[in-house]
């Protein structure tokens, strides 16, 4: 019998009406002989406002938290009444959310009474959106008659460090205790629905595997079980050469490799866990990401072997907004060791993540990109820590900027590719103002004005004519 894993992101499941939709999309892959695992993330925002409540009551707003305890009451009773037709059913889910509903209340509750937010007790609050959505997509899929059985992460035996915000499952026990706990449903045909995103600790504390976790999930579930194909379901067809919103006649992509479906997730649109890749690319088991809403399209599939050849290098270009772009520069930066590491460093400390760096060889200036939202604080940490202390002169910064990514294994070893990009470039009067290329050549990155980015993606989907990618 083939074994699938399949997962369901929030859009997917934002409604009872997609929550059966979904569900039948189950049944429908059941009924080709197939075993599937489903591994379900929390409805639409569900996430986002579990991270508003934890804030509002760590400011101590108890009505706050009465008002979203309501809102999680109906969102989730209204997906019921529509996902669940079985009076019965419904009743037993309504049950369980209502207790789960109240669990949560509690823990708002005493987070409001302590006035403090821990990363831990974090990890707790975020936890609930997925421990709200399976068992309502458990009791859609019992409703069409399939026996199914519902796991949080922690049951289903996914058990990570303490590394609260992005835990790290740790592999060997997590394997076994998937095998052991999933597998035996497979064969008694018993669909087990598992709530992705959230873990637990080896001492049963809640953790969570980072924003977008449940594909991470998924593809530990995959590999764990050695099934024949992980599915993302999503609300897109699939990898497109690029937003189809900037280029109307961007191509889906039918296969990548992991390492290209690796570098396109981190910049995509639509982003997949950075680290999903990782469990099914050791265990060499192909992924397809595909559309809910348009299930006849086979999507992207992402494995090892490709078998369609693309005509050119180049197979996608992405533009990364919401960046800025910070420039240091000093004398005495030059030939002096450890004076990118103290620049990085204190970044780190002050939890800025750096995207993106460029320094030449001059040594007298470095250019970082950063999210836009941290950079009030990135400037005045480098202000503050650094500036006058005969290491770094200046610091400029521009928030008017974004950054455009061109993406392809077969960059690698290829002659001509960055001077076709930046030509390309010129020929549309966008201007440079940073440039990176990793050794692994998978990507040219490069970071221009704002205003400049729909025309900077434009010039490489047609230079490297992206629109007849597959003729
Ligand atoms: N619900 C979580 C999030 O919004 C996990 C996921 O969607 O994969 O990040
Ligand atoms: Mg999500």
């Amino acid at each position: 019998m083939k074994k699938i894993v399949m997962k369901f992101g929030g859009t997917s499941v934002a409604t009872g009406e997609n929550m059966r939709h979904v569900a039948r999309l189950v049944v429908d892959t059941t009924s080709q002989e197939c075993g599937v695992v489903v591994v379900v993330s929390a409805l639409d925002g569900v996430t986002d406002e579990l991270l508003e409540a934890a804030e509002q009551a760590q400011k101590e707003k108890q009505e706050y938290i009465k008002a979203f305890k309501q809102r999680m009451l109906d969102t989730h009773f209204t997906a019921i009444s529509k996902a669940i037709r079985n009076a019965q059913l419904r009743k037993e889910v309504e049950h369980i959310i209502q207790k789960t509903i109240d669990e949560l209340e509690k823990v708002l509750t005493g987070i409001c009474y302590v006035g403090e937010l821990t990363a831990k007790s974090k990890d707790y609050v975020l936890s609930f959106g997925e421990r709200l959505s399976a068992p309502v997509l458990c009791g859609a899929i019992s409703d069409l008659k399939l026996k199914s059985q519902c796991f949080t992460g922690k049951e289903a035996g996914i058990v990570t460090d303490v590394n609260f915000g992005e835990a790290n499952p740790l592999l060997n026990v997590t394997t076994h205790q998937l095998k052991e706990r999933i597998k035996p449903l497979l064969e008694k045909n018993v669909i087990p629905v598992v709530s992705g995103y959230i873990a637990a600790t080896q001492d049963g504390v809640v953790t969570t595997l980072g924003r977008g976790g449940s594909d991470y999930t998924a593809t530990l579930i995959g590999a764990a079980l050695g099934v024949d194909e992980v599915w993302i379901w999503t609300d897109v067809d699939g990898i497109m050469t690029a937003d189809p919103k900037i280029i109307p006649t961007a191509k889906l992509l039918p296969e990548l490799s992991y390492q290209e479906a690796a570098e396109m997730a981190i910049f995509g649109a639509k982003a997949m866990h950075p680290r999903a890749l990782e469990p099914i690319m050791k265990a060499n088991i192909p992924a397809r990401i595909r559309n809910v809403f348009n299930p006849k399209n086979p999507g992207t599939l992402i494995s090892s072997d490709q078998t369609t050849t693309s005509k050119d290098a180049v197979k996608s270009v992405a533009i990364i907004k919401d960046v800025a772009m910070i420039n240091i520069n000093g004398a005495g930066m030059v030939g002096a060791p450890g004076s990118y590491a103290r620049i990085f460093d204190l970044l780190g400390r002050n939890h800025i993540n750096v995207m993106m760096i460029s320094a030449a060889v001059s040594e007298a200036n470095i250019s970082i990109v950063i999210r836009r939202n941290l950079l009030g604080r990135a400037l005045s940490v480098l202000e503050i820590a650094l500036l006058g202390k005969g290491l770094i002169s200046d610091v400029a910064a521009e928030d008017d900027v974004c950054v455009v990514a061109a993406m392809g294994a077969n960059m690698k070893g290829t002659l001509g590719v960055a001077s076709r990009v930046f030509t390309s470039q010129a020929r549309n009067c966008v201007n440079i103002r940073m440039i990176a290329q990793g050794s692994s050549e998978l990507n040219i990155s490069f970071v221009v004005k704002e205003k400049d980015g729909k025309a900077a993606v434009k010039a490489i989907h047609e230079e490297f004519e992206l629109d007849k990618i597959y003729l």
